[in-house]
């Protein structure tokens, strides 16, 4: 196992990231992406235990219990650590779902073979899915450009060269790999397309414009959550990439392309429920501390969004422990969570967060956005003032609401507020993605039986085949 140290290290590699027009040329320095390296070093040193060969994001739960201790222990690691257990385990089901056939037989085992290397060097991994799409109607072989989906631009006999672009990609620049997949099914014709491999953050032909959340100021008590952790997303452009033979997961199998999507998909948002239910219970916390701080905790409006808010909280940690409970057994021995109750969870949290986060404004009122600074407060001239008009119900020191302020505005309302809303609704493939996929697991035959007893059909009625009723 690497050490925070080693880490920090090994990253000092020659990867090319830009931010702000700019090349980045001492990442670990940089004002906005350095506290991103640090957050990913202190996970490694947390993980870290001497003798130890692996850190718990690579073990594949081979029990309900085991996925279930996998999710709760989740929330102590760093963000590139669970992006890197989702990618690999998304690999490893990818590598299920091909093994009936002895043709993919090479990409199982290289799969498998790359989750070890993975594991035996400690390596942090990114999943890199999401394409730069172009026209979104028209499918990658009829775009303008065929580089707007990653594709195949030559086959050497020792591997592959890949053009493209892959965005958003969370935490690419403090990674060591990125895990490639195709997006969406491809379809015969589009075989330059169906393309699954590893490729090194430094590989010659990578380059990663980056974007964040991080501060832009140095004021680390108006921003006490996005100052101590904060990941870049990165922009990742692949320009003549050489991918050896053993790095390639897949290459040219259309029946298979869509089967990382739906892979990722599955452990993609698990992950993020897991993540939803720690913020849902954060948005709770924040709701009832401001309204006590304000007088208003008795109110019944007031309460009523609270209790609106634990349901909200309570339905998605129920609806995991389903997905874990009802978690399915692979032929190899493993489990995956159920698919219905995941995309179900992840859909219902994203979809209602809005709503929850409009009860927390609701409810704390417009010092979200105003509240004076803790340097105000502590300015000889008007700090004084500024605390005498800032305090809330007696007991409650504008110190103390101050805080609770900046901290609900950093959570909901200002940079990394705004990215939650944002990333919520887009992450693990969008909304829409979470529909299809809890369609096709509901039992939606038993509940058409369900309503035709209900409603007095004969158990072999068909919409054509019922008799009228008599005529009186
Ligand atoms: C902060 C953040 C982090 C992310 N991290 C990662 C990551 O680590 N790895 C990764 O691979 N991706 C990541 N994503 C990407 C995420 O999965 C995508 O944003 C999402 O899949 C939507 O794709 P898009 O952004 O290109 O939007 P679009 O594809 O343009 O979608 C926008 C809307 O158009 C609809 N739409 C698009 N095309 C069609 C069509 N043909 N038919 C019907 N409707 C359509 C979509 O359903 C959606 O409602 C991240 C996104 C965000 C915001």
């Amino acid at each position: 196992m690497l050490t925070g140290a080693q880490y920090l290290t090994s990253v000092q590699d020659g990867r090319r990231l830009f931010i702000d027009g700019k090349r980045i040329e001492d990442p670990l320095n940089h004002p906005l992406l350095a506290s991103a390296f640090r957050f990913a070093a202190s996970g490694y040193d947390r993980a870290y235990q001497p003798g130890a060969t692996h850190g718990p994001y690579y073990t594949i739960p081979l029990t309900q219990g085991d996925l279930r201790a996998q999710l709760k222990a989740m929330g102590h690691w760093d963000d590139l650590a669970s992006v890197t257990s989702t990618g690999l385990m998304a690999l490893i089901t990818a590598a299920a779902r091909m093994s009936d056939h002895p043709e993919y037989g090479d990409y199982v085992a290289r799969i498998r073979a790359y989750h070890q290397h993975c594991m035996e060097n400690d390596l942090r991994c990114v999943q890199a899915i999401t394409d730069a799409k172009g026209d979104r109607r028209l499918s990658p072989s009829k775009q303008d450009d065929p580089d707007l989906y990653t594709r195949i631009v030559e086959r050497r006999a020792d591997g592959v060269v890949i053009n493209g672009a892959k965005l958003h990609i969370t935490a690419a620049a403090t990674a060591h790999e990125l895990i490639v997949m195709p997006t969406k099914m491809m379809k015969p014709g589009e075989e330059d397309w169906a393309i699954a491999c590893a490729v090194p953050v430094n590989a010659e032909g990578v380059s990663i414009v980056n974007t964040t959340y991080a501060p832009r100021g140095d004021d680390s008590d108006y921003w006490p959550i996005s100052s101590q952790a904060s990941y870049p997303e990165g922009f990742i452009i692949f320009d003549h990439v050489f991918v050896p033979n053993e790095r390639i997961f897949l290459a040219g199998h259309v029946e298979h392309s869509a089967t990382f999507a739906h892979s990722l998909g599955l452990w993609e948002r698990l992950g993020g429920t897991a993540h939803m239910i720690e913020a849902a219970d954060t948005l709770v916390g924040f709701a009832q501390l401001i309204a006590e701080a304000n007088g208003v905790e008795r109110i019944s409006h007031i309460k009523d969004k609270i209790a609106e808010m634990i349901i909200y909280a309570t339905l998605i940690r129920g609806c995991l422990e389903a997905a874990i409970t009802h978690a399915e057994q692979t032929p190899e021995g493993w489990v995956h969570p159920n698919e219905l109750y995941t995309n179900a969870a992840k859909h219902y949290g994203a979809a209602e967060w809005n709503l929850m986060v409009r009860h927390l404004h609701d409810i704390a009122g417009g010092a979200v956005l105003t509240a004076p600074s803790g340097r105000d407060l502590a300015n000889p001239e008007i700090g004084e003032l500024v605390a005498k008009y800032l305090r809330g119900k007696a007991g409650v020191d504008a110190a103390y609401r101050a805080r609770l302020f900046h901290a609900i505005r950093d959570y909901t309302a200002d940079a990394f507020g705004g990215w939650w809303l944002v990333t919520l609704i887009q992450s693990g493939g969008g909304l829409y993605a979470q529909r299809m996929v809890s369609t096709k697991h509901y039992p939606l035959d038993k509940a058409k039986q369900r309503a035709l007893r209900i409603a007095n059909f004969p158990e072999t009625a068909t919409p054509t085949a019922i008799a009228s009723p008599a005529q009186p």
